[in-house]
């Protein structure tokens, strides 16, 4: 016997809801919500199935799961949402698909391991580095995390990172030919 089709899941409302709540198998994809700055927490494997659960509702946030048994407790609906697909690509497209996710919403402001709101760094957290640091796009910031101290500066890496984002928020549609935009030129 097959399971058909998910519970409804209202898609969160950015300025209404308490954001996601990833289970233990989405670890990769919660780092990826909170470098584009949706507030994520991950479960840290050792709560039950009620508990998580009880949590995203009390807490008011989407629980994201690649366990389809959370979509079949009482409760759920409205509050599960079942990831399909184990890339990280794939599971990224489904959420914006599914939600209208923004992917840029507010890139690299939270701490991709803790979810912390990132601050501007101290003097102190950016002496001794190179000194392209922080001087990029004249005089970007270098952003620190309160809870765990890692810092945080544009490079190529987070360039890439912001490109993967990019290419997530854009979506195109299954049926449009591939490879057919014209693009813009950014500048
Ligand atoms: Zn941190």
């Amino acid at each position: 016997m097959q399971h058909r089709a998910d519970p409804p899941c209202r898609p969160p409302d950015p300025d209404r809801d308490g954001g996601f709540l990833c289970d233990a198998m989405l670890g990769r994809l919660a780092r990826w919500l909170r470098a584009a700055g949706h507030d994520t927490l991950l479960a840290e494997g050792t709560e039950t199935d009620r508990d998580l659960l009880a949590r995203a509702r009390a807490e008011r946030r989407i629980l994201l799961t690649r366990d389809r048994r959370f979509t079949q407790r009482q409760g759920a609906a409205g509050h599960v949402l079942l990831i399909e697909g184990g890339k990280i690509a794939d599971q990224a497209r489904d959420l914006k698909r599914r939600l209208g996710l923004d992917w840029l919403r507010a890139p690299f402001s939270r701490c991709m391991m803790d979810n912390a709101r990132l601050r501007p760094a101290t003097a102190a957290e950016t002496a001794g580095r190179p000194d392209w640091v922080g001087a990029e796009g004249g005089g970007t910031r270098v952003l620190a995390c309160p809870a765990c101290g890692r810092s945080y500066w544009a490079g190529s890496h987070r360039r890439r990172m912001r490109q993967r984002l990019e290419a997530w928020n854009r979506d195109m549609p299954r049926s449009a030919p591939p490879q057919d935009q014209t693009g813009d030129v950014k500048g």
